[in-house]
Order: C-alpha cells, then structure tokens, then sequence
C-alpha cells in the first residue's frame, strides 16, 4: 500500500532497526520505544490490523511474536513480556497496517498496561448470550 509506512519500511523506502527476518514477516525496533527492547512484529503484506488479516499470515506472524518474545527473554533477562495488538482507531491503532507490539517486562517497573477500570460487572449470562458462538 503506496502511503502506508510499514509498508515503506518493508520495501527499503525507509529504513528501520531490524531484528529479525523470514519470507512473510519482519520484526524490527519501534521508533518511540515504551522501554528498551519495544519490538514490532508485521507481515511483509499490507493488512489492517488482526480482523482483516488472512489466517496463513497470522499464522506466520503469531509464530515469529513467540520466536521474538522466548529471544527478548533470553537476552534482556526479563521477567515477563506483554504482546499488545490494537485493532481499529478506537482501539488506539496509529498505524494502519498490522503489526504486535513486544514488551519485556521487569518485576516492578511500574508500566501501567492493563489499566483497571471501573465497570462492574452485572450479568455475564446476557453478554455470553450475544457473543457465544457456537
Ligand atoms: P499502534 O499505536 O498503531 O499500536 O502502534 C504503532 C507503533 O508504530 C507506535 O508505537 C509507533 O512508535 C511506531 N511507529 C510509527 N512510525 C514508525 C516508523 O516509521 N518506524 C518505526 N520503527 N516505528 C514506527
Ligand atoms: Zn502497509
């Protein structure tokens, strides 16, 4: 896709950190790191995000996300990684072509990324009545 900017950085238009390559997906540093070590995983076509994405290259990249996450545990030793995806605006997606977010974690670093909100809870049968897919 001609304006998309993950698609300028797979064909060499723009450079990028690379850290890690195969036929279908590229891993390479995001520019404005939430901590050392923040890495984005995409796949080399253009998809929107997880909704739109057929299943062979989710596959491809879901496979590279464990290869990058069990290689970031290893060698920045952390304590545990988060693997964020947003899909859609409201979602807080900036940048329109699919990709995960990897973060190491450290005990204690305080990074606030599953905020606890104030919505109670009132009838679990009625919301599995919508969603349940059977
Ligand atoms: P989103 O908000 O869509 O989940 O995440 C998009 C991410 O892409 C952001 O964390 C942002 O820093 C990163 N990003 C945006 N433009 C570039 C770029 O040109 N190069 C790199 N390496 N990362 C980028
Ligand atoms: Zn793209």
């Amino acid at each position: 896709m001609t304006n998309c900017i993950f698609c300028k950085i797979i064909n060499k238009q723009i450079p990028c950190f690379k850290i890690y390559e195969n036929k279908y997906v590229l891993s390479f540093l995001d520019i404005n790191p939430i901590l050392k070590g923040h890495i984005l995983v995409i796949p080399k076509k253009h998809f929107t995000n997880v909704l739109d994405t057929d299943d062979f290259y989710l596959s491809e990249v879901i496979k590279v996300v464990k290869l990058i996450s069990n290689n970031i545990k290893q060698k920045l030793n952390c304590d545990g990684i988060n693997i964020l995806n947003a899909s859609g605006k409201a979602a807080e997606q900036s940048v329109m072509h699919l990709h995960f977010h990897i973060l190491p974690r450290y005990d204690n670093d305080k990074l606030n990324t599953f905020p606890k909100t104030k919505y109670i809870k009132k009838d679990l049968t009625e919301i599995q009545k919508i969603l349940k897919i059977d």
